[in-house]
């Protein structure tokens, strides 16, 4: 059995670091949920990017069909001309030009096909897109609705266990208080018990001094802590 300069501590540890596992928990919530939005916005983003990428080559469709009507028109154009010259060169000359003005008009159909496949691609995209996210989704926001319940749940259970805390820290002296929080601030636990003369924190020897003063040996009324040399934490011999 532990002292009982020890037993209040050691219950006021046990409440501290409930106190600390719940702080934790609530901490981690917010990053959780963040998270979660962020996976939304991404598949949002997706979907809006094959969105933009169909309506930026249907522009470019657009674009070769008037380039392809144009061109078209040039070539009736010559077709005509052709038909009216008399003298050869002249006649030449324009079957050069309708020569050309096909092999664009080729040309461009073969970029309209080219486009009419990414389109199809980008609509297809589009479409995977829209269907993870509505896939997704009602996962999505379940999951943030239960870390936000988590989040209230958490919250109360934080409180109780600052109310535990607080009755745990009326039967610790003042003293003992102040030394068992300062070293909580950096090491917990704060209060261990010593394994073989070894610290149950660091796992290192105490000395003699500190062994017998765990022992109670020398234990002043006013119940004096012994601490570990080597990390200085409260230690006391579990017998
Ligand atoms: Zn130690």
């Amino acid at each position: 059995m532990p002292s009982p300069v020890i037993e209040p501590l050691l219950i006021l540890q046990d409440r501290d670091t409930k106190r600390l596992a719940l702080e934790a928990q609530l901490k981690a919530v917010p990053g959780d949920i963040a998270r979660v939005e962020q996976k939304i916005a991404a598949e949002k983003a997706a979907i809006e990017t094959a969105r933009l990428e169909a309506r930026e080559l249907e522009s470019k469709k657009k674009l070769i069909e008037t380039e392809i009507g144009s061109t078209g028109d040039k070539l009736a154009r010559y077709n005509t001309q052709q038909s009216l010259v008399k003298k050869n060169d002249e006649y030449q000359a324009l079957g050069h030009q309708i020569e050309t003005a096909q092999k664009e008009i080729n040309e461009f159909e073969g970029q309209e096909l080219e486009v009419m496949y990414a389109i199809d691609e980008a609509k297809n995209k589009f479409t995977a897109a829209e269907a993870t996210l509505k896939a997704n989704i009602s996962g999505h926001e379940s999951r943030i609705k239960l870390l936000r319940e988590r989040e209230v749940s958490l919250a109360a259970e934080l409180k109780t266990a600052q109310a535990a805390v607080a009755a745990a820290r009326e039967p610790v002296s003042e003293t003992n208080r102040r030394i068992y929080d300062r070293i909580a601030a950096r090491n917990m636990p704060a209060v261990v018990a010593l394994h073989d003369v070894k610290c149950g924190g660091c796992h290192l020897k105490v000395s003699s001094e500190v062994e017998s003063a765990a022992r109670g040996k020398g234990l002043d009324v006013a119940g004096q802590l012994a601490t570990c040399d080597q990390c200085g934490r409260i230690v006391y011999w579990e017998s």
